[in-house]
């Protein structure tokens, strides 16, 4: 998955329109401290689905609307798009897809609509009491989706990619689970664990079903 594009709208001090081009090669950015630099690494983790405030430096989601300053009022809304472009080996499954191949997963994922489209886009918009909703390809989706495209595909909001001030200190002071944790996301397995639970919540329902079943079916012999 190739990041090259990210386009914020009252995302933090980002108040007015902004896209950023990610072009081949390396990109840095540079400016004064309060600049707004590490609000453009979160608004990535954020539009990929980050789910803790604490992890954006706020204290609720909301905190990422742009909240004002002497000079504009605040804003009722934040906004940010990714676009990125799914590279050969991308795994992308749809929740519940059991088929086997991943090229079949590829090719019949709505979230890529046609599957000779290699872009991918995805929104995500808060809005003041309303919370979060995602699109991917003009279509909502559910912030379980998005993660998992992301977790497939090696990244996502807590990829070791995206290494944000302290996380080297965190890295090395992490307990051997986190670093595992680290290790699968590098490995792309997280969206597994993520399905692997789906499946296990699944199967007890079913076998709680089939006991019932037995139950109804003991009572009528
Ligand atoms: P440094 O070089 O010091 O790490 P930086 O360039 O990474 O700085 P950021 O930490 O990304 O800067 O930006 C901090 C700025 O973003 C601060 O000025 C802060 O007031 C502003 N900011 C953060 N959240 C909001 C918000 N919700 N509304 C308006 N401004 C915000």
């Amino acid at each position: 998955m190739l990041i090259k594009r990210l386009k914020l709208s009252g995302f933090k001090s980002f108040v007015d329109p902004t896209e950023l081009h990610i072009e081949p090669g390396l990109t840095g950015i540079v400016g004064p401290n309060g600049c707004g630099k590490s609000n453009l690494l979160e608004a990535i983790r954020w539009v990929m689905g980050e789910n803790s405030p604490k992890s954006m430096r706020g204290g609720g989601m909301e905190d990422v609307i742009f909240a004002g300053t002497e000079r504009r009022p605040a804003r009722d809304f934040a906004e940010v798009t990714l676009l990125a472009e799914r590279q050969r080996g991308d795994v992308v499954h749809l929740l519940g897809d059991t088929r086997r191949s991943e090229e079949e997963a590829n090719d019949n994922n709505p979230l890529f609509g046609d599957s000779d489209d290699p872009e991918l886009e995805i929104v995500r918009r808060i809005e003041r009491d309303a919370g979060s909703a995602y699109r991917a390809n003009g279509r909502d989706v559910r912030a379980k989706d998005v993660s998992l495209i992301f977790a497939d595909a090696a990244t996502g909001a807590h990829s070791p990619a995206l290494v944000s001030q302290g996380r080297i200190a965190a890295a090395i002071a992490a307990k051997p689970t986190e670093r595992r944790q680290m290790l699968e996301e590098a490995a792309g397995i997280s969206g597994l664990h993520v399905r692997r639970k789906d499946a296990e919540q699944k199967l007890r329902a079913a076998e709680t079903n089939m006991a019932r079943l037995e139950d109804i079916l003991a009572d009528q012999d």
